[in-house]
């Protein structure tokens, strides 16, 4: 067996028995700030689950999102993304790693004097996918987020929960294994809100990991999925069709 195919196959072994998240012991302290962003976190998410994360502002959910991003790096313990040990993935390697997360933020990100279909064909752009795929999958993946009208427009003339749509779409289109979503409904009027989520859940329902922070207590207490509570940097509580627990 080469070399290549024997750690391919560890990778595939520990998604299996660890999770295709996984987190041990694993603290993050940023400089200039002498308190724990995390704390001591571990936390397995197994292939397919949909997880909603929340907490009070500051208790580290987006530090959590970053590290599985590759953005930030663990002052102690071990993230593991896809069977891969984070800490030993060379600068070089970031880039690939990457293809398999999309992520999705509160305020879109996206391109404002573009229009739909290039928002969404730059993620495919700049992985060098050939025209003519590119062609084929963006108006696919449209489809998908119920935006397929749309693609001429410019997105700063959508409305909020349609830019988040392209985002949504944008994030998707290279078929990522996991999606991050921190905050996605944060900028958004309540119905919005709900059909964001609910496209998440049947994005999910279609086989990606979705992991989910969020506020909004009536969609976590609704959607009875797993709910992870972070305070201060710790997980205070996960439960399997989890509520909101308040502050207190
Ligand atoms: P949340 O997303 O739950 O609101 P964060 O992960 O953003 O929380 O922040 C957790 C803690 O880390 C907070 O105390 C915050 O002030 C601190 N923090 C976050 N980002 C930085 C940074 N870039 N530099 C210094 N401290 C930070
Ligand atoms: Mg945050």
């Amino acid at each position: 067996m080469s070399r290549k195919e024997r750690l391919r196959q560890e990778r595939e072994q520990l998604i299996e028995e660890k999770g295709i998240i996984y987190l041990d012991q694993v603290s993050k302290e940023y400089e200039k700030n002498n308190v724990a962003a995390l704390d001591g976190v571990t936390l397995s998410i197994k292939k397919g689950e949909f997880v909603f994360i929340v907490g009070d502002n500051g208790s580290g959910k987006s530090t959590l999102i970053r590290l599985l991003l590759r953005e930030l790096t663990a002052t102690e313990g071990d993230v593991y993304v896809m069977g891969q040990n984070l800490k030993k993935l060379r600068h070089r390697q970031v880039p690939r790693f990457r293809r398999n997360l999309g992520v999705v933020f509160q305020d879109f990100r996206l391109l404002p004097e573009r229009n739909v279909f290039d928002n969404v064909a730059f993620a495919q752009r700049i992985i060098e996918v050939p025209q003519k795929d590119i062609r084929r999958n963006v108006p696919a993946i449209l489809t998908t987020v119920g935006l397929a009208g749309k693609y001429k427009a410019k997105t700063n003339q959508l409305s909020g929960g349609e830019q988040q749509r392209v985002a949504i779409a944008r994030a998707l289109v290279n078929e990522p294994a996991i999606l991050l979503a921190d905050e996605p409904t944060g900028n958004l009027d309540p119905k919005n809100a709900w059909e964001i989520m609910q496209l998440l859940e049947e994005i999910n329902e279609a086989g990606t990991t979705v992991i989910v922070v969020t506020h909004n207590r009536e969609i976590v207490n609704a959607f009875r999925k797993r709910v992870i509570t972070m305070r201060r940097g710790v997980i205070i509580s996960d439960e399997e069709g989890g509520e909101y627990i308040d502050e207190n």
